[in-house]
């Protein structure tokens, strides 16, 4: 299995060695209930009053109060619940309160969902504002400037999570002071902590919530700073802990896994020193900039934690970068929200004014304050290598035979024809949102494109040299690497492509190995082709990847049964069948990238043939009467669960896949295909 290296610290972090002795020790030794007043629950009580002590400390709480929740989201709920009842209680006396909520527009999402909710529920009906940030990140103070006098709370993160960018608290607090704001100000401090020290008592900030796992504490275990004087209304009421701000028993493994982690920052010594961090961020940053020449940083590191990086690549996805790090066994995320084939490009890249490539195809690579020399070191080894392997394309093929690329599968496809050996292609039914990636194979493949055809007539297409379907004028027939391209009507002015083995004449049924189909019902092409021929549509929702006649004709019912195996199936399948196929499904470079760092041997030693899904059309002919067990696999187990869905429903009865993926199967690094 390739080691990992965790680089994706913003969004959780392991728990410090010490945090978890502490949590078994409260649960082992110190188990009693605080409120109990025998000598047990007074052993759990002192615990629980020197991790608030300690909390208090290490925030600068001063005369505030702290409370223990679940996390940040609850913390923010109760704030911004305590300011709105507040605000409206005010209101109901008769007093002018504002009229704005007002947050930063980079607030995590929990931010402006409580502000909505609560503004909802309690009938406020005050307005929401996201206050604008510029390009770096930083709030518009002259924004503020003009909304602050209106504001009746004002909500603003002290650092981000996506890009890292630390906020000017120091800035908004200025000028809530100058325009004699009443608003109460709530300041997210999730990501700051641990970052750099916090004096929340000396500032007027009046919420501030915490998240144990940002910082190597457990999930489900966090905190709220409420400022001596603001005004709280509980979220949870019941027994009266928490000095009856937030009732139910003390969440008591988790405070003391917190308080672990509070020591080890009261203390120092365990967390890397500032200057430490900078430097591990400028060695990631430096690799990144050797490893893709152009790559652009998406917030200026001189105003980010030193435990971030987000960045975009031209040319690669969010998507594609990501699979090849996650097969290096380095995890990052992507700064968007991607679904299987689109990036939604990100908010807070977008509120900051970033062009669209940019926010959609961001990575956020983070670390926490416990990462050591030597997981830098590896990182940066990892890292150079995942950009020489998408730099080279991602191949872990022969680029020189003829084959069949479909992009987008899931949804809108494009399908191109390769030929390797003539550098030629053609390129059938592109799709708008995939030029870029057409583009970019066709360059890196060093391609003549032939033809660029449709299946439906575009009146606008034609030109001297092509008819409305883009075909060429005066010929027939496209020949290419062997193999023979001719049309087919489909009747309503829709064509067909079909592509076969040239032997010199018309192709025959038998000869078409592939007919592109458009959206044409696979029937419409019975008089062409025989009844395994891959029937390629522009539309693969219904038809997952390619269909064919016989599939037609198939039930539905129970052709998956048995397809999915777990490690133990998997080996008793090996067992019987030592002539089964393994087959990665995922793209070029992530089965490559998966031999970074990784002894190369796939179950028993045994060869692992790399096939993208988007080429399985090219293998299907060969496997499908082969009566070879097929086992496909690849990260997560959705796309290799599609291929073996797609060989039985075509006709192979022994076609599995790897349940959950490599990700839950201890299958090992796979090795480059032969
Ligand atoms: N605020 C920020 C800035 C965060 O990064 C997160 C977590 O991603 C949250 C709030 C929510 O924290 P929790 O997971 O503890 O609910």
């Amino acid at each position: 299995m390739t080691s990992e290296i965790y680089l994706d610290g913003n969004a959780t972090s392991p728990v410090l060695p010490a945090a978890i002795d502490a949590a078994v020790h409260a649960m082992q030794v110190c188990y009693g209930n605080p409120s109990s007043t025998h000598t047990t629950g007074l052993q759990a009580r002192a615990l629980l009053d020197s991790a608030r002590a300690r909390a208090r400390r290490v925030i600068g709480a001063g005369g505030g109060h702290v409370m223990f929740n679940s996390g940040a989201t609850e913390g923010i709920q109760t704030a911004v619940l305590s300011a709105l009842c507040a605000l409206r209680a005010r209101r109901d006396s008769g007093e002018p309160i504002g009229t704005l909520l007002v947050y930063g527009a980079t607030e995590h999402k929990a931010v402006p969902q409580s502000l909505a909710h609560w503004n909802a529920v309690l009938g406020l009906n005050l307005q929401l504002v996201a206050l604008p940030v510029d390009g770096d990140g930083l709030h518009d103070l002259d924004a503020l400037r003009r909304l602050a006098p209106q504001a009746a709370m004002v909500c603003t993160m002290a650092a981000n999570n996506e890009t890292g960018v630390l906020s000017d608290i120091a800035g908004v607090e200025a000028v809530l002071e100058e325009t004699a704001c009443s608003a109460y100000w709530m300041v997210d401090c999730v990501q700051a902590l641990g970052k750099f020290r916090l004096q929340l008592a000396k500032s007027r900030i009046d919420y501030a919530p915490f998240s144990g796992h940002k910082l190597y504490a457990p999930k489900g275990i966090g905190m709220l700073y409420v400022r001596d004087g603001a005004p709280y209304t509980p979220l949870i009421v019941g027994g009266g802990q928490e000095g009856a701000l937030r009732s139910g028993t003390e969440n008591m493994a988790g405070i003391a896994a917190l308080d672990a982690v509070l020591a080890a920052l009261e203390q120092g010594g365990v967390f890397r020193t500032h200057d430490q961090l900078y430097d591990f961020r400028d060695r990631l940053a430096a690799t990144l900039r050797r490893a893709w020449p152009g790559i652009v940083f998406n917030a200026p590191l001189e105003h980010a934690l030193p435990t971030t990086l987000n960045f975009s690549v031209p040319g690669l996805t969010s998507r594609e970068l990501m699979d090849v790090f996650d097969a290096a066994g380095v995890r990052v995320s992507s700064g968007s929200a991607c679904s299987s084939n689109k990036a939604a490009p990100s908010y807070v890249l977008e509120a900051m004014g970033i062009p669209a490539w940019r926010s959609g195809s961001a990575i956020r690579m983070s670390f926490g304050p416990l990462v050591d020399d030597a997981t830098i070191t590896r990182a940066c080894e990892r890292i150079e290598r995942c950009g020489a392997i998408l730099n080279a394309g991602g191949k872990s093929h022969d680029a020189t035979a003829p084959y069949v690329l479909q992009l987008g599968s899931g949804a809108d496809c494009s399908w191109l024809v390769f030929d390797g050996a003539s550098h030629s292609c053609v390129v059938i039914d592109p799709h708008p949102e995939h030029e870029d990636r057409i583009a970019a194979h066709v360059a890196q493949h060093g391609c003549r494109v032939l033809a660029s055809l449709t299946t439906a007539p575009r009146p606008g297409a034609v030109t001297l040299d092509t008819d409305s379907y883009g075909w060429p004028h005066g010929t027939d027939v496209l020949l290419f690497g062997g193999q023979r391209l001719q049309r087919a009507d489909c009747g309503g002015g829709a064509q067909a492509y079909l592509l076969g083995t040239d032997t010199g004449g018309e192709l025959s049924r038998a000869a078409v190995h592939h007919a592109f189909i458009g959206n044409a019902a696979p029937q419409q092409l019975a008089a062409f082709v025989h009844d395994d021929t891959l029937l390629c549509a522009a539309r693969d929702e219904h038809l997952p990847l390619c269909h064919s006649l016989r599939a037609t004709r198939r039930q539905p019912g129970d052709m998956d049964n048995g397809m999915h195996l777990d490690h133990g199936a998997l080996r008793a399948l090996l067992a019987l069948h030592p002539n089964a196929l393994l087959v990665d499904v995922r793209e070029g470079g992530e089965h490559a990238a998966s031999g970074i760092g990784a002894p190369a041997a796939g179950p028993d030693g045994r060869t692992v043939v790399n096939v993208p899904l988007g080429r399985l059309t090219s293998h299907i002919g060969a496997w499908l009467h082969s009566g070879v067990p097929l086992v496909f696999c690849c990260r997560s187990g959705a796309r290799s669960a599609r291929a073996a869905a797609c060989l039985r429903r075509l006709g192979h009865p022994h076609a599995y896949d790897l349940a959950g993926g490599m990700a839950l199967t201890m299958w090992p690094a796979l090795p480059h295909a032969a």
